[in-house]
């Protein structure tokens, strides 16, 4: 998963896109950059977190109305500094590109561009590939002159996109002299929002996001959510031009819901709060049901993504809420000193009991998913020792028994404890008194019940195995599982 953003403003947007990648931090923090341009393209990009790419020297040199941003959290191509994101190319126009997401048929995709394109890749990136494939459909032998005949050539060669580039993708790009364009795959896998405000020169700035995250605090207004298959663009004077290219099924990821997104983001016109509190409610509802003699004392989430749906679960049931562990919040990106390695790989190193919440209780974790499993049998043994005289386990998502292709970098499926194990065998491996995983039903109506939304069916392809892209055969899972080992073993 990576966060991008792309504005348009009638003031310089630099300062405007930083404040984007900070509020979207949570979703890449292995690298950041952003690109703008006036009279030419200005770039700036590195790895680590924004605060530690961005200064005040650097962000002097981003000039321009119009730019783009992006945070990585690697799901393809290598750890370096020559993988991060915009990419951009000079021909035609000058064209910067970011995109969140991961293109299935890249192999096929990058030959194309090399071989038929006759086109340079410097990466491994995925995200290069589209660039120049996007570049490629936007050479035209005699370049339009207005906008409306600009849209009609992005039309063409974002509709050639749709039809040949595989996977999941919501791209931000710009184009020298053009404006700003963005676009969301077919299905919509991907989110990307947008909002706009007035500005001072009587128009309107406009916004596009993973995740509304930052709008509040730079005074844009939601105006809803990018369409799968729409295309979007604004030109330099700030027309804005859209079309919903292709229509199919709205198949957009379950697991921003579940994991992801931050809880004050609206998602696909549907709120990751609320949608969390129902994950809550309905899983307590099927805890009544399932353990009707098994009620806890207290109700402790696996901090902090959890929090949320263990406040209603806790809620539904009548019993306590407590937050019996505490997580430390600076310790995800912090130096490693000799001899702390192992230290730092053990849950006890980022997770501290409260023994006073636990001791003498039947205690219930609820955790927003179950992935290893090896975490979620540290926090139960940690529990243990602290006096826990029960421990129940419940999960707000259903057994995540499949690999993500389409912009998740989850583990293979050997990894996943749901794609090897049945739920009794990880309730012994868990070693828990009472282990519950959400239904797919259930989680579905969470996310669904409410919002006014246009979703059809979100993806769920790592609980049930339908890649709804229809581009994932066991042929393509061995394929892409294998550069996936590659690209891990070749991280620096
Ligand atoms: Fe999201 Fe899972 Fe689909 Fe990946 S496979 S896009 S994580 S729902």
């Amino acid at each position: 998963m990576c966060g991008i953003a792309g504005i348009y403003s009638d003031k310089t947007v630099a300062p405007e896109l930083y404040d984007s990648i900070i509020h979207l931090q949570h979703r890449g923090q292995d690298a950041a950059g952003i690109m703008t341009y006036d009279d030419r393209m200005h770039k700036e990009k590195g790895m680590g977190l924004a605060k530690e790419v961005f200064n005040s020297e650097n962000m002097k040199l981003l000039s321009g109305n119009i730019g783009i941003s992006h945070n990585r959290y690697p799901t393809h191509g290598g750890f370096s500094h020559g993988e991060v994101q915009p990419f951009w190319t000079s021909v035609p126009y000058g064209i910067a590109l970011a995109h969140n997401g991961n293109i299935t048929n890249y192999n096929e995709m990058a030959n194309e561009v090399t071989q038929t394109e006759n086109r340079y890749l410097n990466t491994t990136s995925d995200s290069e590939v589209l660039l120049h494939y996007f570049a490629d459909q936007l050479h035209t032998t005699s370049p339009p002159t207005s906008s409306k005949d600009f849209f009609d050539v992005l039309c063409d060669a974002v509709t050639n996109i749709f039809s040949n580039v595989r996977g999941a993708y919501s791209v931000v790009s710009l184009v020298i002299g053009k404006g700003l364009i963005v676009f969301r795959d077919p299905h919509g896998i991907r989110p990307l929002v947008k909002g706009e405000r007035p500005n001072g020169s009587g128009g309107k700035d406009y916004i596009f996001a993973s995740e509304n995250t930052m709008f509040y605090a730079l005074g844009y207004e939601p105006t809803g959510t990018v369409l799968p298959g729409e295309l979007i663009y604004v030109d330099e004077q700030g027309t804005v031009f859209n079309k919903r290219l292709v229509k199919t099924k709205f198949n957009p990821c379950i697991f921003e819901y579940v994991y992801f997104a931050r809880p004050d983001s609206t998602l696909n016109d549907v709120s990751v709060y609320r949608s969390r509190l129902r994950m809550g409610q309905n899983l307590a509802k099927a805890w009544k049901n399932k353990y009707p003699n098994k009620t806890p004392d207290i109700v402790i989430p696996a901090p902090s993504t959890a929090n949320t749906s263990a406040l209603s679960f806790a809620h539904e049931l009548g019993v306590r809420y407590s937050e019996g562990l505490y997580k430390n919040t600076f310790i995800g990106r912090t130096f490693i000193m000799p001899g702390q390695e192992e230290r730092k790989k053990s849950v006890k190193y980022k997770l501290v009991p409260q023994e006073l919440e636990i001791r003498d209780k039947k205690v219930l974790i609820l955790d927003d998913s179950i992935v290893r499993g090896n975490t979620s049998r540290e926090i139960v043994r940690m529990l243990r020792d602290f006096g826990a005289k029960e421990v129940y386990f419940s999960s707000a998502c259903p057994p995540v028994q499949n690999p993500c292709f389409y912009g998740v970098d989850m583990p293979t499926k050997h990894e996943l404890i749901a794609g090897n194990m049945n739920e009794h065998e990880i309730e012994k491996y868990l070693e828990v008194d009472a282990l519950l995983y959400q239904t797919i039903d259930n989680l579905v109506e969470a996310v669904k019940r409410k919002g006014n939304h246009y979703i059809d069916q979100p993806c769920m392809a790592c609980l049930n195995g339908n890649y709804v892209a229809n581009d994932i055969s066991d042929k393509k899972i061995a394929e892409i599982e294998a550069m996936r080992i590659q690209d891990r073993n070749g991280a620096s």
